[in-house]
């Protein structure tokens, strides 16, 4: 897919007959967010863990919606989530940049952290008994954050982890004993930390016969909660500079993802879609 850089950002009352999903849905790059407030998120994800429904979700930060742009079946991978909702204050951002201008839209409410939901989560099982599986990690950092949150929710319900290697990744037959695993705990709740866009192709490829109701991609959320990454700040991320923080931590690695790659496509987007009318104010 060519680098078409249009945000459009749409406010859809009620069902929509497009989408199909009870809450209203804006618009970034084509892809359809829910405009859900982090509680309403929150509420809306234990309320699919009770009604049995399987929901691939995706956490839509700026480098996920940056891949989507650059990638044709990555788009496409993230276009048909079930349940997608804005990881980030770039993704806000966004959506306000029609949305200021539009009779016909509404910008997103507020930022919904990923790794904050997979916290949140982690508590439900606590609370409800729900069971958890993560699924990558890293070597021993799954089992790592298993032991740290037991000590802060004792009963907590973490009914498997396991830590795949690329290769049992990209084989079928492999991530079929993977998916047997899986299932064979019955759990509710599969974490999947193996980065984007890693994490998001491998649940689709094979969201059918992963039985989990809730799957959630979450990136380097466990290794916040294993002490193995630092977590940024909440008043930071609330400025939209969670990534400085990142970056400072791991400069290395960070350094291309957020300086060469999110923010030249971040300030592209947004120039692009803001109308310059500067004789607005006298028609
Ligand atoms: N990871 C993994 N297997 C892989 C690639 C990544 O287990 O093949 C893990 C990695 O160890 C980390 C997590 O995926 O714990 C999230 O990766 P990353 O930090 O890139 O995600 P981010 O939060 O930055 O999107």
């Amino acid at each position: 897919m060519s680098a078409n850089v249009q945000t459009s950002s749409e406010s859809i009352l009620g069902v929509d007959a497009l989408s199909a999903t009870p809450y209203k849905v804006s618009y970034v790059l084509n892809i359809p967010i829910a405009s859900l407030t982090y509680q309403q998120v929150l509420s809306y994800l234990e309320e699919q863990i009770e009604r049995k429904a399987k929901n691939f979700c995706v956490t839509l930060n700026l480098d996920i919606l940056r891949l989507t742009n650059e990638n044709e079946s990555f788009f496409n991978v993230v276009k048909n989530a079930d349940f997608i909702f804005a990881d980030g204050m770039p993704i806000i951002w966004l959506s306000q940049a029609k949305g200021l201008r539009s009779e016909n839209t509404i910008p997103l409410p507020e930022r919904v952290p990923g790794c904050d939901i997979v916290q949140d989560m982690c508590r439900l099982s606590h609370e409800k008994g729900y069971k958890l599986f993560i699924l990558g990690a890293g070597p021993g950092v799954a089992d790592m954050a298993s032991q740290k949150l037991k000590q802060q929710l004792p009963n907590i319900n973490v009914v498997g982890t396991y830590c795949p290697s690329a290769a049992e990744l990209s084989n079928d037959a492999q991530s079929q004993e993977i998916i047997k695993t899986i299932n064979a705990t019955a759990a509710q709740v599969l974490f999947v930390a193996l980065g984007a866009p890693k994490q998001e192709n491998w649940v689709y490829r094979h969201r059918d016969q992963l039985a989990p109701y809730v799957i959630l991609p979450c990136g380097g959320s466990i290794d916040f909660i294993a002490g193995t990454q630092k977590k940024s700040p909440t008043w930071l991320g609330n400025l939209g500079l969670e990534w400085l923080y990142r970056l400072a931590c791991n400069p290395k690695r960070l350094f291309k993802r957020y300086i060469l790659d999110d923010l030249p496509f971040l300030i592209k987007a947004y120039c692009k879609n803001i109308r310059w009318q500067p004789f607005a104010a006298f028609s």
